[in-house]
């Protein structure tokens, strides 16, 4: 098994939470610096070597989406959002005020340590001088520069907008991204946020990419946040 290095910070004022948090890291070998609340954990962003944040949302002192903020505006380290609150609206926009991926509470070690293999791959994959010209998830692969999209070395017919949406998810595998976002990126700023225009294109590059449709193994739904494409 791969052994980490990162260090990550863990924000969490639950005692019981940080130390379960702490001790699945630690059993992967990466090493922990933690905070209870929002102004320690700025402070040690500033002081410390860190990798990556994962932080509670429910801090006692600021909330954790004002920490989301403010990190963004300095930095671009991985930030996982774990939060008790599950309501939908919470999680799309923590992600859109620049969490990279969220969890909610209650989860297991397994889903904790997914989650952050894929936001570790993100950074390292956005660290590389230049986006790869042939991306491949599964039997799925993506031919940036020629425009073409294969299933099982099967051609698949995308029209150009089902592509730009396909490119878009190839370029982040396994991550979560929201409705507004995918919205702003595919149809531009000025478009609002019509979501049924993507649903139709999401049923056209289902119809295309899966099997079952209504049995994803590919694109899957993240209900009232957005779509997360499959990570490996
Ligand atoms: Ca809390």
């Amino acid at each position: 098994m791969t052994q980490y290095h990162e260090t990550i910070l863990v924000v969490e004022d639950d005692v019981q939470i940080r130390n379960f948090i702490v001790f699945a890291l630690k059993s992967e070998g990466f090493s922990c610096i933690t905070a209870g609340n929002a102004q320690t954990a700025l402070k040690k962003l500033v002081s410390e070597q860190i990798d990556m944040v994962l932080l509670d949302l429910g801090l006692p002192d600021v909330d954790g989406m004002e920490v989301i903020r403010k990190v963004r505006e300095w930095s671009e380290l991985p930030i996982l959002v774990v939060s008790a609150r599950d309501q939908d609206k919470e999680k799309a926009a923590a992600l859109d005020a620049g969490a990279d991926d969220y969890l909610t509470k209650p989860f297991s070690a397994t889903e904790l340590l997914a989650r952050i293999r894929v936001a570790l791959r993100h950074l390292y994959r956005s660290a590389l001088p230049k986006t790869q010209a042939v991306c491949q998830v599964g039997e799925l692969v993506l031919d940036m520069e020629k425009h073409a999209a294969f299933m099982e070395e099967q051609p698949l017919h995308l029209t150009p907008m089902e592509f730009s949406l396909m490119s878009l998810f190839m370029k982040n595998p396994g991550k979560v991204l929201t409705t507004s976002y995918i919205i702003r990126e595919i149809w531009g700023n000025g478009y609002g946020t019509d979501t049924q225009a993507l649903r139709t294109l999401m049923a056209g590059l289902r119809r295309k990419v899966e099997k079952t449709p209504a049995n994803p193994q590919y694109l899957f739904t993240e209900v009232g946040v957005g779509y997360r494409l499959r990570d490996v």
